[in-house]
């Protein structure tokens, strides 16, 4: 039998009515969309023969039509204080890096949008060589799976999702709105969009986007740094949109959802570190509903940089504060494993081309 495809990828990026319509199209009941749905994300299935409840037939049929590979561990790194970094190939051959990351409200995941970034900041190692591809809702969600599989053994599971790991989620729009809404469907993962957050770079006609969705997540926003000048020599995004539009993006946003945004600020010995940047960024966030998270930097050998000392970012901390904005320094979890996000998956790819 000749099958009409729905083309949204894999089925792993497909929704309940999706797959409920594709068993239809291909002649099987409706419900066996639902049964679908569920094994997918409540069993985590690998493979059609894991739906024990479907007849024989209709595994073949979509084994042959829409046949699905979920993500493969490459590699597996535990740090001593419980953070697994985790490399992980797609079907084809590219790999992404993804972070399960211990708290004391249970656990995190720090999920990869991009098979590397367009953006080229320059302190990052994921956009060292460009974008190679958007990564599909079902390889996002892919990632939450194999983490839950992880914690499993331990009797847990993921309660929050960072899409915060290799590139940029708001250049992967669609893509990224759609896993969402797959974690968070009740009849699977069912992880509340509260518990999710969303960073960026500062894509601001995608932040208005994201905005005009309605779904509650939590906005973060890579700063980096209180000026125009500055900001463009870290962010080379910041020459299409400065900060007063990412400022006014932003403002918007927080009217319409009433949610806090967090603005993270990576701190870099001498370049943005001093008493002075700190006071522009207080009076720059003033009166804004915003949290700011200081974050050490963790070296790139590609890149110039040094880490501020501890000293500082405490400084730079208690400067911000006394301008009425909540901010925090980021613990490093995992440092002896982690290097920076990217840079396991920069390192594989070299040890390949060698
Ligand atoms: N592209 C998005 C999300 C992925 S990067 C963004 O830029 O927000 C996630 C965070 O890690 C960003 O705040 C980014 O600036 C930061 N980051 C990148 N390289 C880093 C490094 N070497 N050390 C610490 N943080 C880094
Ligand atoms: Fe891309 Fe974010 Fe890295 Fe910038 S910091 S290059 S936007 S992943």
């Amino acid at each position: 039998m000749t099958v009409s495809r729905v083309d949204y990828g894999d089925v792993l990026s497909m929704t309940e009515e999706e797959l409920s319509t594709l068993m239809t199209t291909l002649g099987a009941e409706r419900f066996r969309g639902q049964q679908l749905f569920q094994g997918l994300w409540r069993q985590a299935i690998r493979n059609y023969r894991d739906l024990s409840v479907w007849p024989r037939k209709l595994q073949e049929l979509m084994e042959r039509e829409y046949p699905f590979k979920r993500l493969g561990v490459v590699r597996h790194e535990t740090s001593a204080d419980g953070t697994v970094k985790l490399l992980l190939a797609l079907q084809d051959g590219q790999h992404v890096e993804t972070v399960v990351l211990p708290h004391r409200y249970g656990y995190s995941v720090c999920v990869s949008s991009q098979v590397g970034c367009a953006m080229g900041c320059t302190f990052c190692a994921s956009g060292l060589k460009g974008r190679v591809r958007q990564l599909t809702a079902g390889e996002m969600a892919d990632q939450v799976l194999v983490a839950n599989e992880l914690l499993a053994s331990q009797g847990q599971r993921v309660s929050r999702v960072d899409i915060m790991g290799i590139g940029e989620p708001l250049d992967n729009f669609d893509a990224v709105i759609r896993f969402i809404e797959l974690i968070h469907h009740p009849r699977g993962l069912y992880i509340s969009y509260r518990h999710i957050t969303v960073s960026t770079s500062g894509l601001v006609p995608n932040i208005r986007r994201l905005a005009e969705t309605g779904i509650p997540v939590t906005l973060a926003v890579s700063l980096h740094a209180p000026n125009d000048a500055l900001r463009t020599r870290l962010m080379p995004i910041n020459r299409a949109y400065p900060l007063t539009k990412l400022m006014s993006a932003v403002r918007d946003y927080t009217r319409r959802t009433r949610r806090r945004v967090t603005f993270e600020y990576l701190l870099l010995k001498d370049v943005n570190d001093r008493e002075e940047h700190a006071k522009e960024l207080g009076r720059l966030l003033q009166g804004l509903l915003a949290h700011v998270n200081l974050i050490p930097w963790n070296p790139v050998p590609e890149h110039p940089f040094r880490p501020s000392p501890a000293a500082d970012v405490r400084r730079f901390q208690s400067i911000v504060q006394e301008y009425g904005i909540s901010c925090t320094i980021r613990r490093e979890l995992g440092q002896e494993i982690e290097a920076a996000c990217g840079q396991l998956r920069l390192r594989e790819e070299e040890r390949v081309l060698r």
